[in-house]
């Protein structure tokens, strides 16, 4: 039978007249901390909505027939049903909807990048306009005592391990042990979350929001195990051995990628992941209170213009840096980063620095970096991305003084996946799925950016849905 935890009652809708939207109010502000006062420390930039601000938010949805936001949602979530529960102030009935396609509406509502998705579709962004949706996301997301407790369908008496803590395994971890499964999670780390405690800072993601989806992962039955090395503890066939019937491999793609340039290897030279693994996880913003140091330096240039990139510059001014740089090789046009983000920020003081691109990292007399020499670079045609190829300048060399450089150039396939099974790679490591995230190996299935490469929180939780139902049907 299956067990069905008790379900709050809703609050009651308030109203059934005709719903008309206040469509011509401007888009509800965020609630941010003035950039002076968050600079001081790691706390959330962000304070969210109050329900004021929710409800006035809400008001403004159209309640399109035919919702473009939904399609430019990677996991589809009913935004228009969910913001009608806001409108109705039944904010637990708001989250069951989101529940039916994401379980981490508190942490996507932070960190998706919405301009490009769902908001990016909202009919009312052609004004320039759009709804806030990520905002009211976060807004039910952060009451999760008002949700429907889930049901937990009758035990299958099938162990099935997933092998990494990230989004893709908690979703993976959460959907199947609401399916019957019994599920543990083997993870590397001392502590669960993966890129979202080691990489994604505390001012933007506070730790405890993510705690909190652990621990509600930990009621509902799923066991961790930390310091758990899958490959090096034991392989998938020995899991198998000890009584595991499907495996779900959500590694991640952390390995930095080099430069390849002189000097690369210099004290005082960084890789983002590094970087802010040292700050975020083992807390080194905290030394000496917690064991690890990092340097604190005074001039930082960050060499990339991602997420990634405006994560680790931001970090470093909340460490003391006096001038700290983001340094692209293209403009802040093409710059992948959130608009969100390069606009915040600038607000703290960052400065852009364009069409630039490292080969060299020279050494102060006592063997520290002391400057980063740049090349400086044009637009040429575009490239394979659709973004114009930059192209060096024949000649043009600068020096950028600095005591700290972060490259945040990307990341590479984790190479311990491929301890962990032999299922097929494909020639950068990767591993191969099926659509429903099956690899070459019976038992086995992957997904998350060990998969499609470094990519988004959504779409590694999407694709640990997607394997546990497949791992669902396959074992039932
Ligand atoms: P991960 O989050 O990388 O988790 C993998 C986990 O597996 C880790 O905990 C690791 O320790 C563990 N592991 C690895 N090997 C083993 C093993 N052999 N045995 C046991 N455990 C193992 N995305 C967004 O949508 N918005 C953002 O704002 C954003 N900002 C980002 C900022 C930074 C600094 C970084 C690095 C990424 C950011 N991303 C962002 C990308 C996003 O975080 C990732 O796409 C997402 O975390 C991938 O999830 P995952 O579960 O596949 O892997
Ligand atoms: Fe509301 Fe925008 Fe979606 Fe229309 S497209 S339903 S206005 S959020």
């Amino acid at each position: 039978m299956p067990q069905v935890i008790d379900r709050p009652t809703p609050a009651k809708a308030t109203t059934k007249t005709r719903y008309i939207p206040n469509a011509t109010a401007p888009r509800t502000p965020d609630n941010e901390e003035p950039a002076a006062e968050r600079m001081k420390d790691f706390r959330p930039i962000d304070k969210g909505f109050t329900i004021q601000m929710a409800l006035a938010e809400a008001n403004r949805c159209l309640d399109c027939k035919r919702p473009l936001c939904i399609t430019g949602c990677p996991v589809n979530i009913k935004i228009p049903q969910f913001i009608k529960k806001i409108r109705a102030q039944d904010f637990g009935g708001a989250l069951d909807i989101i529940h039916e396609d994401s379980m981490l509406p508190a942490i996507c509502g932070r960190v998706c990048p919405q301009e490009s998705q769902c908001e990016g579709k909202c009919i009312l962004g052609k004004r320039g306009n759009p709804i806030a949706i990520g905002q009211l996301e976060r807004f039910v997301g952060d009451k999760p005592e008002l949700a429907s407790k889930p049901v937990i369908e009758a035990a299958k008496h099938k162990k099935v391990a997933v092998v990494g803590s990230g989004p893709s395994g908690i979703t993976c971890a959460g959907e199947l042990v609401r399916r019957g499964f019994d599920v543990t999670v083997f993870e590397a780390f001392f502590t669960g979350g993966g890129v979202l405690v080691y990489g994604i800072p505390e001012f933007r993601l506070p730790k405890a929001v993510v705690k909190r989806e652990i621990d509600a992962l930990t009621q509902l039955g799923v066991k961790f195990e930390y310091n758990s090395v899958v490959g090096r503890i034991s392989t998938a066939q020995e899991l198998f051995e000890k009584g595991f019937d499907a495996m779900y491999v959500a590694t991640g793609a952390g390995l930095p990628k080099l430069l390849h340039i002189p000097g690369e290897n210099l004290p005082g030279v960084f890789f983002a992941n590094e970087y802010l693994t040292r700050v975020n996880l083992m807390k080194a913003k905290d030394f000496p209170h917690y064991d690890t140091p990092t340097k604190h330096g005074k001039n930082v240039i960050v060499f990339g213009g991602g997420n990634v990139a405006m994560d680790a510059v931001r970090t470093a001014k909340r460490l003391g840096a006096e001038h700290a740089i983001i340094a692209y090789r293209r403009t802040e046009k093409e710059m992948p980063a959130s608009k969100a983000e390069l606009h915040n920020a600038k607000a703290e003081g960052v400065e852009v620095m364009p069409l630039v691109s490292p080969v060299e990292f020279l050494a102060g007399e006592k063997g520290f970096v002391r400057a980063a020499r740049v090349q400086k670079m044009k637009l040429g045609e575009p490239d394979a991305s659709g973004r114009r190829r930059p192209e060096p300048i024949e000649g043009a060399f600068e020096d950028i003084p600095c005591d700290v450089a972060i490259s945040a150039i990307g990341t590479n396939a984790n190479p311990l996946a491929k301890m962990v099974a032999n299922y097929k790679l494909n020639k950068w490591g990767y591993i191969e799925t099926d659509e429903n995230g099956h690899t070459s190996e019976a038992r086995i299935w992957a997904g998350g950016d060990i998969v499609t490469g470094s990519a988004t929180v959504i779409l590694a939780m999407g694709a640990g849905k997607t394997a546990a139902k497949a791992i669902d049907e396959t074992l039932s």
